[in-house]
């Protein structure tokens, strides 16, 4: 094996070694000198056929693949589902990534509040069901066409919005109890900036139905459960939905955008929820929709993080296209200078063109002193660096890549004091003071 292939990020998340998963079909794709931090893709399933090409080339170079099913936005009647129900539910959940070319499958991730353990008991259910389901179709086996291809794995997925993140650590044990590879888990942005564009929401969740005994469909929120989507709607086709035309990257807030106290609570719990299962399982844990504050989850231990080049978090409830299609929408910029991203719009071109006259940038995609123009440089360079980002924050151990990136978020909050540009989210902050304490009670306990 060559030191070069000995470097590479590994394909599927991995506890010695921490890792960048790369969302959506946006922007170039990684290149080869990028393998060291870049090991897996990960796109949302119902675009699994716009970027079929994408997904055979990232196979093909060894990339490991995810299929997001975001099960959350299909969520489940308020009925509890039979057994068979459940059973056949996993099923499909399964053939729908395996055969879309998904090397990481997951479990089905609705949303469930805090009050419901009801529906908490039915997410389980569906997990061990879809454990089963895999060890009884042995799915860690290569497809035939692709024998050579190493294991796939099964993670057991949660989708989480802040609001549901303290219920969670009492059910860390339930979790470990599952026989999976590891855990994915989403961070759903349902704060102000999910909302940006008014409405709250364009795509409506599938109609979740009325409890029994006529409650209003809205107390499903607090009692979301989760319908069988029909057959084959994850590829929009077969139940005669159009498929999305194009695909859009995820709709989140701009990083910067609404990055309050809430925020940080919540990167400091899932950073909480993510090391202690790391802890419990030695399994890993990889964390999406963490928006610029990814970086900060990889330097404090956490196994994985899919984040991708337009920054955006991912928003709940889903947020409508501003009108003029994916080409229409204007990308923030990200600077290392200011450990995150300069939001879209002329107030800040002065502070663009000062980041990037003062720290050149040495992406390629663009001229090193003059910050990049238009969607192919801004997407090329944003993605250059999230690489090198996830390269910097996972150099040595956990603690020390804690201090250099401290010491870099302090300088950061000078210049976009400088700059007149938002505040630094203090979720960097957030996530490496839970870090810290939990390896503190850690020592403590082995004194
Ligand atoms: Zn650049």
């Amino acid at each position: 094996m060559s030191e070069d292939r000995q470097n590479r990020a590994p394909r599927h998340p991995w506890l010695d070694r921490r890792s960048l998963v790369l969302w959506g079909g946006d922007g170039p794709e990684p290149a080869d000198e990028e393998r060291d931090a870049i090991g897996m893709i990960a796109l949302p399933l119902r675009h699994a056929d716009a970027h079929a090409a994408l997904i055979a080339r990232a196979r093909a170079k060894g990339l490991g693949v995810t299929l997001v099913t975001e099960s959350w936005q299909e969520q489940l009647p308020v009925e509890p589902l039979s057994a068979a129900a459940v059973a056949d539910h996993a099923e499909r959940h399964l053939d729908a990534q395996l055969a879309a070319g998904a090397t990481l499958a997951t479990t089905p991730a609705h949303l469930v509040a805090p009050d419901d353990p009801a529906g908490r008991e039915q997410e389980l259910a569906l997990a061990h069901a879809t454990v089963a389901a895999w060890q009884e179709r042995q799915g860690w086996r290569p497809p035939p066409q692709h024998p050579d291809a190493g294991p796939r794995e099964l993670h057991a997925a949660l989708a989480l919005r802040p609001s549901d993140l303290p219920a969670l650590p009492a059910l860390t044990e339930r979790f470990a109890e599952l026989s999976v590879d590891g855990y994915w888990l989403t961070l759903l942005d349902t704060g102000p900036a999910a909302h940006r564009s008014g409405a709250p929401g364009g795509r409506p969740l599938a109609p979740v139905a009325a409890p029994p005994g006529g409650g209003q469909p809205g107390d499903s929120l607090s009692r979301l459960r989760a319908a069988a989507p029909p057959r084959g709607s994850w590829q929009g086709a077969p139940d005669g939905r159009p498929p999305d035309p194009a695909p859009s990257p995820p709709r989140g807030g701009w990083p910067g955008a609404a990055d309050g106290d809430g925020w940080a609570a919540a990167l400091a719990e899932i950073t909480e929820l993510a090391l202690e299962l790391q802890a419990q399982t030695g399994r890993p844990v990889a964390v999406a929709g963490a928006g610029a504050a990814h970086a900060a989850l990889l330097a404090s231990g956490v196994a994985a993080v899919c984040a991708g080049p337009s920054g955006a978090r991912v928003a709940f409830p889903p947020q409508p296209l501003d009108g003029d299609g994916v080409t229409g929408i204007a990308l923030p910029l990200f600077h290392p200078g200011i450990l995150g991203f300069v939001p879209p719009g002329a107030a800040h071109d002065d502070a663009r063109t000062a980041l990037f006259a003062t720290e050149p940038c040495r992406c390629g995609f663009h001229r090193s002193f003059e910050p990049p123009r238009g969607r192919r440089e801004t997407l090329g360079h944003n993605r250059w660096w999230l690489a090198a980002e996830a390269r910097d924050a996972t150099r040595l151990v956990p603690a020390l890549d804690e201090i250099r990136l401290a010491s870099r978020a302090a300088r950061a909050v000078r210049a976009r004091r400088r700059l007149d540009l938002p505040p630094l989210s203090p979720a960097w902050t957030a996530v490496a003071e839970t870090a810290r304490a939990r390896r503190a009670r850690t020592a403590a306990a082995l004194a």
